[in-house]
């Protein structure tokens, strides 16, 4: 795909290209790829708006299966696209990756990459200033400067600028990929990431095992929080009401499922535990 400003995207075409895309996908897989294909290939910037449409169709797509813009969510965002090792879905946040495509800029400009707009830069805003301590002007030359103050707090690095924008490289070019991950704080690893990661596993049951993860499956106990008037008996043995501890630990139907999936596959029995062990 030759390379293309996000300006260049009419809302209309956006929208339409996502749908499709949108239609023809059917997983949080897919929500990433819809970055890739729509928006990061084209080595952004990317407008404010424009962003926060899509990652309204992403997160609308994702919790109702449908493209039609919906506040619906189990789960926010920002969480949604933390790592995977932190336990989430690590769907890709925007406007981290949109950040670092613009500090790409910067990059180029301390390069001086041979290139009539970088040249420009340097003839008439630089001059003899140095590019750490430029005043920053109003106008488009703005936004890349101000990719200083995200370059400047990243932990992980050090130096003036020009060291940091250096150990951002990766071989000869920037690294967009290493910026955004710099820019999510350092969390702590899961235990259970590995199960979530199964490769074999399908990609339907490891949301479902993700979203009982962070207890936010729609059973009877979170449907009575939102109001919804629904019977409270267990579904399974009719003798308890349907809590997440119950339906899935303490039911006896549960604990004969636990019993003799533990008997086939020799796993450890985990008929008395808890989800959190
Ligand atoms: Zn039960």
């Amino acid at each position: 795909m030759p390379a293309t400003s996000g300006e260049d995207y009419s809302e209309d075409q956006l929208l339409d290209n996502t749908t499709l895309i949108l239609c023809r996908t059917s997983s949080t897989d897919k929500v990433s790829f819809i970055w890739n294909t729509v928006l990061l290939g084209t080595d952004l910037p990317t407008t404010k708006k424009v962003m926060k449409m899509v990652e309204a169709i992403c997160r609308s797509f994702l919790w109702t299966g449908s493209s039609t813009v919906s506040k619906k969510a189990s789960v926010s965002w920002e969480k949604v696209c933390l790592p995977q090792v932190a336990g989430d879905l690590n769907v890709m946040n925007l406007v981290f990756w949109n950040r670092a495509a613009v500090a790409k800029h910067l990059w180029a400009v301390a390069k001086k990459k041979d290139c009539l707009w970088i040249k420009w830069i340097h003839t008439f805003y630089i001059k003899h200033h140095t590019l750490e301590h430029m005043p920053i002007p109003k106008n488009a030359v703005r936004k890349i400067l101000e990719s200083r103050k995200l370059i400047g707090d990243v932990q992980s690095i050090q130096g003036n600028l020009l060291n940091r924008l250096d150990q951002l490289q990766n071989g000869n070019s920037f690294s967009i990929r290493k910026l955004y991950r710099l820019q999510f704080p350092q969390l702590p690893k899961v235990p259970w990431k590995g199960i979530v990661l199964q490769p074999r596993l399908h990609p339907r049951f490891k949301f479902i095992l993700w979203l009982a993860l962070q207890r936010r499956l729609a059973t009877v106990d979170r449907l009575l929080k939102f109001g919804v008037q629904i019977d409270q008996q267990c579904a399974l043995c009719k003798l308890a009401s349907e809590i997440f501890d119950h339906l899935f630990f303490e039911c006896y139907v549960t604990k004969e499922v636990w019993s003799r999936l533990g008997d086939i596959a020799d796993l450890f029995k985990i008929g008395n535990e808890r989800w959190n062990r």
